[in-house]
Order: C-alpha cells, then sequence, then structure tokens
C-alpha cells in the first residue's frame, strides 16, 4: 500500500483506491493510476510512501501482541525517480 506524507502538516494518509487522497491541510494529494501499482502525487513537500501489504496484517495482530512483542514494518520512500511515483 501507498502512503502520502505531507511535509507541511505532517500528514500521513493512506492512498485511496478510488478517490484521490488529500492531507490534512490540502496542500499535497495522491491518487493511484489504474493498475494500482503507480500513483500520481501533488505538492511540492510530500513524499509517497509504499508499506508492503504483507506487513498490514502482522501489524494490526501486533494490537493483541504483550508488551514486549514489538512488531516492525519497513516504510520505504518513494522520491522522484521511482518508477511508480509520479509527481507532478
Ligand atoms: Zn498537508
Amino acid at each position: 500500500m501507498k502512503l502520502l506524507l505531507c511535509g507541511y502538516c505532517k500528514d500521513i494518509r493512506a492512498v485511496d483506491v478510488v478517490e484521490t487522497t488529500t492531507c490534512r491541510c490540502g496542500k499535497t494529494a495522491a491518487k493511484y493510476r489504474d493498475d494500482r501499482w503507480r500513483a500520481d502525487i501533488w505538492g511540492d513537500d510530500c513524499i509517497l510512501l509504499g508499506l508492503k501489504n504483507d506487513d498490514v496484517y502482522p501489524l494490526l495482530a501486533a494490537r493483541d501482541a504483550p508488551e514486549d512483542d514489538r512488531r516492525a514494518a519497513e516504510l520505504v520512500a518513494q522520491p522522484p525517480w521511482h518508477a511508480q511515483a509520479h509527481y507532478h
């Protein structure tokens, strides 16, 4: 899944699979292309982040894990040179 991180308001939002996703302050936005691998991004201070779909459920399961059983996942920045990110 892709996440939009806004440099202005520091909001992080999951990019919606249908609608254009806009951050809290409204200065940045992102939208999946039809193949759902690539996304368009608007805004001059934002970055697209990638989270492996396989990491989503283990993170959700951590809600019921003991305190010392930490779960982690990697967020990968997808800057303008990234093949799946199309900045405008
Ligand atoms: Zn914002």
